[in-house]
């Protein structure tokens, strides 16, 4: 703790611009703190009496404790903290939070961890058309790339110099002062993130996002022609299909072969090469996984069909996927157990 703050007590707690709906908590902080004319870092200090805690994920998890210090030093109701929140909020994604710390789907932002490529993605629609701009929960979310109210694709750079957008690190020479909407600027070459191209996803992309959207919010839904009354089965599911696909050294010709038949972007492919067997799907670029989201369409449209066609013709079979210390739902085990077990491969 720095010694400035040592001692800080206020005897009154800070009226702060209100929270919006599904904003992420450091998205709240960073609004607050440069219409203070204040770095963000610095807030975060007074507010929980620690200097770290800025550099900690505090839009996923907060101690107890640092719930009680905010709830001290600013006017914010319990509730509104709770909704903002991603470890209340993940129930349809990732159930089992009490087994880990760490929460599936949920995009790094940079927070140690260093070296991965993924950042926050944003809307470029919704941060031109907010009242008040800000950053959202969703956007934290691995399995969406496409925003829901706009139908434009995220974005996770700068459009100009393709830094990613950087919500931790806000530095100012001396006699600067911090604008209110700095942080819609890149952090790099401050270009106004507001201008970005708007993106149209192809079909797929969109059915995909679209269905992806409704199992989080609602907690089930319809995935292709198969319904789910569980959204994290489902999810659970897509997570093995997408390492498989971006990740496995066994998964690498279909992938080429997705990119070959709806025409992407052939630099994914070198992309993919540099991708480490065991990462996280979720902790890929926003171009990585706007893969994976295609492939799910193409494959759960006519669940198991397609995906067993396609894993004939590749020559996959239950061994290629299967990993015995990862734990598969039961739609996708049943398909590879009956229909990819190896003496089924042939002919
Ligand atoms: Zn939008
Ligand atoms: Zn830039």
């Amino acid at each position: 703790m720095s010694s400035k703050y040592q001692g800080l007590e206020l005897s009154y707690r800070l009226q702060l611009l209100p929270i919006c709906k599904d904003e992420l908590l450091r998205s709240w902080f960073i609004r607050n703190a440069l219409f203070l004319n204040m770095k963000p870092s610095q807030l975060s200090t007074i507010i929980f009496q620690n200097t770290d805690i800025w550099k900690s994920d505090i839009d996923t998890q907060l101690s107890k404790k640092n719930i009680e210090s905010l709830l001290s030093t600013v006017k914010i109701k319990k509730e509104d903290l709770d909704k903002t929140l991603i470890s209340f909020n993940c129930d349809y994604f990732h159930p089992h939070l009490n087994d880990s710390k760490q929460i599936k789907w949920v995009l790094s932002i940079g927070v140690h961890q260093r070296g991965q490529k993924s950042s926050i993605q944003y809307c470029p629609v919704c941060i031109s058309t907010d009242k008040t701009p800000y950053f959202r929960m969703y956007w934290r979310l691995g399995f969406l790339t496409v925003c829901n109210i706009h139908s434009v694709c995220f974005l996770d750079n700068c459009y100009k110099c393709g830094a990613s957008i950087d919500l931790i690190r806000y530095e100012k020479n001396h006699n600067e002062h911090f604008q209110q909407f700095d942080y819609l600027k890149c952090s790099q070459c401050y270009s106004d993130l507001r201008d970005a191209p708007k993106i149209k996803p192809c079909y797929y992309e969109l059915k995909t996002n679209r269905e992806h959207f409704q199992l989080l919010t609602r907690g089930y839904g319809n995935i292709g022609n198969s319904n789910f009354n569980y959204s994290h089965i489902y999810f659970d599911g897509f997570k093995r299909i997408m390492s498989f696909i971006l990740c496995s050294q066994n998964g690498f010709e279909m992938f080429k072969y997705i990119i070959r038949i709806n025409n992407l972007d052939k630099k994914y492919i070198t992309d993919r090469v540099m991708i480490r067997k065991h990462s996280e799907p979720e902790h890929l670029s926003l171009g990585m996984r706007k893969v994976s989201m295609i492939f799910s369409c193409y494959i759960m449209r006519d669940w198991p069909i397609s995906f067993i066609k396609i894993c004939k013709e590749f020559g996959i079979t239950k061994r290629y996927m299967y990993s015995p210390h990862l734990s598969y739902p039961f739609w996708l085990n049943k398909v590879l157990d009956s229909e990819l077990a190896p003496d089924k491969n042939i002919g």
